[in-house]
């Protein structure tokens, strides 16, 4: 007799990038997978950790390939095979970097949590991991310009004309609002902002996300202060802190990196 209760269901094949992993019972692990068609998306891949464990490294933060899926009752699928197109092992293999960019991640899981779809974020993602491993931008700059356009693609995006109050010079940031005032319209909370940080997120607000990177300022620092502006935007709109980012720059401490 047919056991009707058993659907046969195929695998299928998802084209994603791994961003979080973690241990699962004694060799297990587990993965989420931010893939092109079903957004972010759970599985396990058993006995990775095992002794017997063939192709690990497949199934490890940052790979990014063909992952072939079997689904399973709950919401989370099994792991069976992957084709790793690239593995972004210079980020994997420097402590700062991998800091970043699980923070990088962890903002976009908030962002979007599981199941939906986005192409634009996920090119962005991909883009600034790719920038990270192969290109010699400056992590501060990495940083801004991700957490800028991410809260652009997640439907955040700023008003980065004058101060929304009165039109005028744009002189501090809030965080809450989305928006620029001048000094005589500031709130609390609204953090001060040079005419270069303005500048730069004038840019990030203008450019298509392909130019996202184009561009350059005099001084790193500028990277440095716009990010302390849209690091807060970030939060204050997750309305949450992320432990990754005191983690990132706690080891960016550590290892003596300007970044
Ligand atoms: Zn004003």
């Amino acid at each position: 007799m047919k056991d009707l209760m058993v659907i046969n269901m195929d695998d299928q094949l998802y084209r994603g990038i791994i961003i979080r992993q973690n241990n699962y019972g004694d060799a297990h692990r587990m993965l989420s997978v931010f893939t092109e068609t079903d957004g972010i998306v759970k599985a396990v891949r058993y006995g990775v950790r095992g002794k017997k464990a063939s192709n690990a490294a497949a199934f490890q933060m940052l790979s990014y390939g063909d992952f072939r899926l079997r689904p399973s009752r709950g919401e989370v699928m099994t792991a069976v095979s992957a084709d790793i197109i690239d593995g972004f092992f210079p980020v994997c293999e420097d402590i700062v970097k991998l800091a970043l960019v699980n923070y990088f991640a962890d903002i976009t899981y908030s962002l979007l949590g599981e199941g939906n779809p986005d192409r634009r974020i996920l090119s962005l993602f991909l883009n600034t991991v790719y920038a990270a491993a192969y290109r010699a931008e400056p992590l501060s700059k990495l940083k801004c310009v991700y957490e800028f356009k991410l809260m652009c693609a997640g439907g955040y995006m700023p008003d980065t004309s004058g101060c929304a109050e009165c039109g005028g010079a744009a002189q501090y940031f809030s965080p809450d609002g989305g928006c620029f005032s001048c000094s005589a319209h500031r709130r609390g909370g609204d953090m001060p902002v040079s005419a270069a940080a303005v500048s730069v997120m004038r840019y990030l607000a203008g450019c298509p996300d392909r130019r996202m990177l184009a561009f350059g300022v005099p001084d790193v620092k500028i990277y440095r202060e716009t990010g302390a502006v849209t690091e807060r935007y970030v939060s204050a709109q997750a309305d949450r802190e992320f432990a990754s980012l005191s983690y990132f720059k706690s080891v960016a401490e550590m290892q003596g990196d300007v970044w």
